[in-house]
């Protein structure tokens, strides 16, 4: 059989069977402490307790009033110790709330509600009350995503479960322990939306756990849900690459699968909305996977939202001497962590200990100009022209080559024999456009006001 796939991407070594055939174990800090960060996609949130609080699992500790806010709630039941700012992902600081254990498992779940005979915008509302956001990486509010707009049709609903990247295995997990939440997660996805049809993509290095999630299908009685394989090829679990590789369509430059009629769901995001539903349980546990070289024990985890990777070590995390490089995610896509003192988030797939063997330390080099970059690009971009537009701080230029249209998905700078930090110069050139354009409407807002 020919599996879709996409031109372009790479194939670095998977490194998943470290920890594909553990399942997942619920874990706990070893504190007894969380520290959860107050906004985890979305709008900005401020916290709702205060400090000395006592608060129950499940219950609301922040929010905000926007139509992209996404609760945050407690994820274990305890006093609010403090509130101020911590390491996250992404090495920055941002302001969490630090719960400690009471040792009571009191919780303040919803009602369960039945998806399909309540109103729709109940329904909507229930998916942003749960906190439910994209766990696949990206944190878009689910509720947005879901609420289609009146000017778009939606035919069908994909369930991203390619995981591309190289050692990640929790939604491989996810596809054998928890497939009939991940069907249940669909049916609703498509009733929200009005699709016919859903779609499970599916990597063909997965292919022993289509059997499984063809049984939850045939229980669920649903004969519009199908399974799809993909060529292992990294990145096809990107958006675009997905839409391309399943449907056939293309999303517009700087368009979203909407435009292209379909809604994309990460697999945990699917259980995500299963678990709101039937037990009216928001998202305040997350499934990892826990790897790498200098892991000693490679694994699959579930523990609260909050919990610090190095409240986990040596208890639940064993590592051997040597740590070369803590990444939060993927190798490809993940952020470098300057220590492993930060929290399990929503959108946190991963987080991998890597040894001098696993982790280019080659210093950058010169571009040779080889184009090796180009022929990488899955999305059709010229990454060696983006970056020298950036260098030479010519924006109009780097955006002319796509720098907007860059998933910074790292296949450019992972064929590059300069080691060039490619992604690192996209980023650069994205932030800078960024300020330029607030720049801009500040400008501008500032002027109407003199005109008026
Ligand atoms: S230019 Fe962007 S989209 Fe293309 S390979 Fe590089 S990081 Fe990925
Ligand atoms: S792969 Fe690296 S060395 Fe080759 S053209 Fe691209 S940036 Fe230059």
């Amino acid at each position: 059989m020919k599996l879709s796939t996409f031109k372009g991407g790479v194939h670095p070594p998977e490194n998943k069977k470290l920890s594909s055939a553990y399942a997942i174990e619920e874990a706990m800090p070893s504190t007894k402490t969380v520290v959860i960060p107050i906004t985890q996609g979305g709008a900005p949130n401020v916290p709702c307790v205060s400090v000395g609080n006592s608060v129950a699992k499940g219950q609301i500790i922040a929010d905000g009033t926007g139509a992209f806010s996404v609760p945050v709630h407690a994820s274990i039941a305890g006093i609010v110790k403090k509130i101020e700012p911590h390491l996250v992902t992404g090495n920055t600081e941002a302001l969490c709330i630090v719960i400690e254990a009471d040792g009571t498992d009191r919780t303040s779940y919803l009602p369960p509600l039945d998806p399909f005979s309540c109103e729709k915008s109940a329904a909507i509302e229930r998916v942003r009350q749960c906190g439910i956001v994209g766990m696949g990486g990206a944190a878009f509010p689910a509720h947005v995503k879901l609420n289609v707009p009146a000017d778009k049709t939606i035919d069908c609903v994909i369930a991203n479960a390619a995981e591309c990247e190289p050692y990640l295995t929790i939604d491989e997990r996810a596809l054998i322990e928890d497939a009939d939440k991940i069907v249940d997660g669909l049916a609703i996805s498509m009733y929200l939306t009005g699709a016919k049809r859903a779609v499970i993509a599916v990597e063909n290095n997965k292919a022993y756990a289509v059997e499984n999630i063809e049984q939850a299908i045939a229980k669920s009685g649903s004969s519009n849900i199908s399974v799809k394989l993909l060529k292992t090829k990294y990145p096809q679990g990107g958006e675009k690459l997905l839409v391309k590789a399943v449907l056939g369509r293309e999303i517009p430059s700087r368009k979203l699968p909407a435009d292209a009629g379909c809604v994309i769901q990460n697999v945990g995001t699917l259980i995500a909305m299963s678990d709101a539903f039937r037990l009216g349980k928001p998202l305040i546990e997350r499934a990892l996977t826990i790897s790498g070289g200098c892991c000693e024990t490679p694994k699959n985890l579930r523990v609260p939202v909050g919990t610090l990777i190095g409240d986990l070590i040596p208890e639940v995390i064993k590592l051997k001497p040597g740590v070369k490089k803590i990444i939060s995610g993927g190798p490809m896509m993940g952020f470098s962590m300057m220590n492993a003192q930060f929290p399990v988030q929503k959108n946190t797939s991963g987080v991998l200990f890597l040894s001098e063997k696993e982790v280019s330390l080659n210093a950058e080099t010169p571009c040779i100009g080889c184009g090796n970059c180009v022929n990488a690009c899955p999305c059709r971009l010229t990454p060696v022209m983006m970056m020298r537009s950036v260098k030479a701080e010519n924006l109009d230029a780097a955006i002319k080559y796509g720098l907007l249209d860059c998933n910074e998905c790292g296949a450019c700078a992972y064929v590059c024999p300069a080691k060039v930090r490619l992604v690192q110069y996209f980023r650069l050139g994205k932030m800078k456009n960024r300020e330029i354009m607030e720049k801009n409407k500040a400008n501008a807002a500032e002027a109407q006001k003199g005109a008026k």
